[in-house]
């Protein structure tokens, strides 16, 4: 028997979506960054507190994860996240709940992501005697660069019960609003910082064999990585290096010591990442020793590559289908570029990572101010659609 009568859920997750949009605007005006969020924490655990969950906060980040536990039996468990966290920028949308903090922004739409998790918390927990298993919604502070959900994860957001798969939503402007979107694999990208260091020997422009100049070996390199992209890495698990900033030298007629060079490395696959780095180890070092100079890699990690699970993937679609017809969901034909740290909890249990279609109406997604954008706003309605599919993935799941 299906876990749900879809008009009946459509109808449920409408009814909750006044509380959802005051929730958002709520943690919009008053947005925080990091891992440190206390007023937001404080708004989740008054929206969840009715709801009869087993509720714990984290220890060294303001998370709150929060069990449902089906009365209809034991089963398996399935967690659900949302994040929570702003970024240090500002905010000119002009709206009337527009943020209240200076340099500080709900531009990702994680104000949204919170309040639809909420509101599936809500619909899921009227709902507990019609299902077996366990629902764990994850509430999580620092996506935007803090490695939030790794630090969750070490504070055992995978176990007791032991999940057996994890499901995110994240809002783009740039879909129809409403529509579901994800793609079996890679759905978005890795992210390196680079930086290079060579250093030969400072002297004057007009003797350089009493110098060791450390120029044409930093432009040499640049060069040989764009080699090392084309020739060495799979052309069908495709990096991008690009170097963006070149620094050396002060006037005309001095040989500098050093030359230093920054750059960034996109990646889809955790193994043609490490074979770039690897690569870029190995140029920049036999590079500068070919010509007796000594050269200093180092790379800041960012995320690593979002990996959705196949089958979990055709099923969100499936799912989203059911729910939303034949155009409320599509696969989508490529990952985006940027990063997600939900990659952390992909990389150890199955699961899928979508987006929810929010373009404001009257505006064309390819054109709409995107995440990230100081002018970034979103067609709250669609939130019911995001309420419905948190609530119906974990149904369907925990059904099967
Ligand atoms: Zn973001
Ligand atoms: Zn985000």
């Amino acid at each position: 028997m299906a876990p749900y009568v879809v008009d009946e859920l459509l109808a449920s997750a409408e009814a909750l979506l006044p509380d959802a949009i005051a929730l958002r605007r709520k943690i919009h005006q008053y947005p925080e960054q990091g891992l440190q969020l206390p007023r937001t924490q404080a708004a989740v655990l008054e929206a969840l507190r009715p709801l009869d969950l087993e509720v714990t906060t984290g220890t060294s980040l303001t998370s709150v994860t929060a069990d449902l536990r089906g009365a209809a039996g034991a089963g398996k468990t399935i967690l659900l996240r949302g994040d929570m966290d702003a970024l240090p920028m500002p905010e000119d949308t002009g709206l009337e709940f527009a943020s209240e903090v200076a340099g500080s922004m709900h531009a990702c739409g994680h104000d949204a992501h919170t309040a639809m998790l909420a509101g599936a918390a809500r619909l899921l927990a009227d709902r507990r005697n019609t299902f077996a298993g366990n629902v764990r919604f994850m509430f999580q502070p620092g996506e935007e660069g803090y490695f939030g959900a790794r630090v969750m994860l070490e504070e055992g957001v995978l176990d007791d019960p032991n999940v057996d798969a994890v499901f995110a939503l994240h809002i783009t402007p740039n879909a129809p609003t409403g529509v579901i979107g994800t793609k079996p694999g890679p759905i978005m990208a890795a992210a390196n910082v680079l930086r290079i260091t060579v250093t030969g020997m400072g002297g004057h422009a007009s003797s350089p064999y009493l110098a060791n100049d450390p120029m044409p070996v930093a432009a040499e390199i640049i060069t040989a990585l764009q080699v090392m992209v084309t020739r060495r890495i799979n052309t069908f698990d495709p990096v991008v290096i690009s170097i963006t900033k070149v620094r050396g030298g002060t006037t005309n007629n001095v040989i500098p010591e050093t030359v230093t060079l920054e750059g960034t490395l996109r990646s889809v696959s955790e193994k043609s990442r490490m074979q770039a780095l690897a690569g870029i180890e190995r140029i920049v070092t036999n590079i500068a020793a070919a010509h007796e100079m000594i050269a200093d890699f180092t790379n800041a990690p960012g995320y690593p590559v979002v990996v959705n699970n196949a089958e979990f993937a055709t099923f969100t679609l499936d799912v989203a289908h059911k729910l939303f017809g034949d155009r409320g969901a599509f696969e989508m034909p490529a990952p985006v570029m940027g990063a997600e740290d939900f990659s952390y909890l992909l990389n150890e249990r199955p699961g899928a990572f979508a987006y929810l279609g929010v373009c404001p109406a009257g505006e064309s997604p390819s054109k709409a101010h995107g995440c990230h954008s100081n002018r970034m706003t979103i067609d709250e309605t669609a939130m019911r659609n995001g309420i419905a599919m948190y609530a119906a993935i974990a149904l369907d799941y925990l059904a099967n």
